[in-house]
């Protein structure tokens, strides 16, 4: 038994923790540092993370690369507005960006979370339209298994029934909600749906091959394309939700890259600082972009987050895509993603097991029924890593610097709680 820190009993009366309920939850673990793969608990233990704390220590926490750059850019201007005044590192961030995206997704809006860059991209869609005087167009195509985030807008593009978001239904206006187009059958019903109600409807909005808080459920390219057909043919935008798949993680830098599908609006975030600080963008093609180029002051988009292209986070980007560029990673996802495989699949068959699957630097093993969080979490955290099932999925989403004895490490803490 080991005493918890004083701060941790003092602000557990102060702290209202996500996802929680506030009553029964166990104590959260305190963590004294971080390093690498790892988080080194207050009471001497070390675990290896293997969900890159959600998805954004992509290059390992505390990178010396990205720690310095930060480092350098508070002696300088730790912040300031970003109306009317510019920066060097937005300013290379949103150059190297458009640069490394593919078509001409070439013009960055800048925000501080996942969540409000797909705000930000819903709301370009719908003024897109509006600008060009096309009139209701304003709502949104989007899937069951998806996940958007968790503002009141986000939640409506939910899957709505798996989220977890359902207490919400009637408060904001309904979407349209559908399977993804996976096959020829599922394409036909989409094309059915657009032909009544594509006039209402201003972006498809999908987060590509992998929907993942959704359940870790991963869908071909050729999806991607159908999508990409329709929205051609019905006239309406194409949001790719990267904020997770981005930077990496299913083997291309951005699945839309790897699918050789230009969507029209593009969100990154997660790993966009390799999960330093806070930072999100939505990238819009020329077309999009021209729909706000006008000498009308009304045809402008009206948003400007107070935290927006902060100097140290936009400090922390350029320096994670500095390591992108290296190439490092492109050995390093399917090294992970073998490792992920070779130790996750003795789990097919377990108790309760329905998939195991792999894709990229991603490894799940679902199962039939909702997994105990709270316990689960104690054995892995007993097994030496850090682990946080969702819903149906156990899930490993280690960062790229995890080497093949902490992957064996958490594929191994997975087998024991899984096999028992
Ligand atoms: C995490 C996530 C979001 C929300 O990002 P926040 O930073 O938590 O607001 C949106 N879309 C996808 C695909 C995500 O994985």
């Amino acid at each position: 038994m080991t005493l918890d820190p004083s701060w941790l009993a003092e602000g557990a009366a102060h702290v209202w923790r996500p996802y929680c309920q506030m009553k029964t939850a166990a104590p959260p673990l305190a963590v004294a540092r971080t390093e690498g793969a790892r988080l080194i608990l207050e009471d001497g233990r070390d675990l290896v993370d293997g969900i890159a704390s959600w998805w954004t220590a992509c290059h390992g926490y505390n990178h010396p690369h990205i720690r310095a750059a930060v480092q350098r850019q508070l002696e300088f201007a730790p912040h300031m507005m970003f109306g009317g005044l510019a920066h060097e590192p937005a300013y290379r961030l949103a150059t190297r960006l458009a640069k490394a995206l593919p078509g001409d997704l070439d013009h960055v809006f800048f925000a501080e979370s996942g969540s409000v860059s797909v705000e930000i991209a819903m709301k370009m869609a719908i003024q897109f339209w509006i600008n060009r005087g096309v009139h209701g167009r304003t709502r949104f195509l989007a899937f069951r298994g998806g996940y958007h985030g968790d503002t009141l807008a986000t939640m409506t593009v939910c899957d709505p029934e798996e989220g977890m978001h359902s207490l919400f239904a009637g408060v904001m206006p309904d979407q349209v909600i559908a399977d993804l187009p996976t096959d020829e059958a599922s394409e036909a019903a989409l094309d059915r749906l657009l032909a009544q109600r594509g006039g209402e409807i201003a972006a498809i909005l999908v987060e590509p091959r992998v929907q993942g808080a959704g359940g870790m459920l991963f869908h071909d390219d050729e999806t991607l394309r159908r999508l990409r057909r329709l929205a051609d043919v019905y006239g309406v935008l194409l949001i790719f939700d990267e904020i997770f798949v981005g930077f990496g993680r299913t083997g291309d830098l951005f699945a839309c890259e790897g699918a050789r599908v230009v969507p029209d609006i593009v969100t990154l975030s997660k790993s966009l600082t390799g999960g330093t600080l806070p930072l999100s963008a939505a990238i819009a093609t020329g077309k999009v972009f021209n729909a706000f180029w006008s000498d009308d002051p009304g045809a402008a988009l009206m948003h400007g987050p107070t935290y927006m292209g902060n100097p140290l986070a936009c400090a922390a980007a350029n320096a994670s895509l500095d390591l992108f560029e290296t190439g490092a990673w492109r050995a390093d996802v399917p090294r992970i993603a073998q490792g992920l495989a070779e130790g996750l699949e003795a789990c097919r068959g377990g108790p309760g097991v329905a998939d195991v699957r792999v894709l990229g630097a991603i490894g799940v093993v679902e199962f039939e029924a909702p997994v105990p969080v709270q316990s689960f979490c104690q054995k892995f955290a007993e097994a030496g890593a850090w682990i946080r099932p969702m819903g149906k999925v156990v899930y490993l989403t280690p960062a790229f610097v995890t080497s093949d004895a902490e992957v064996a490490l958490l594929t191994a803490a997975v087998r024991s709680v899984v096999l028992g």
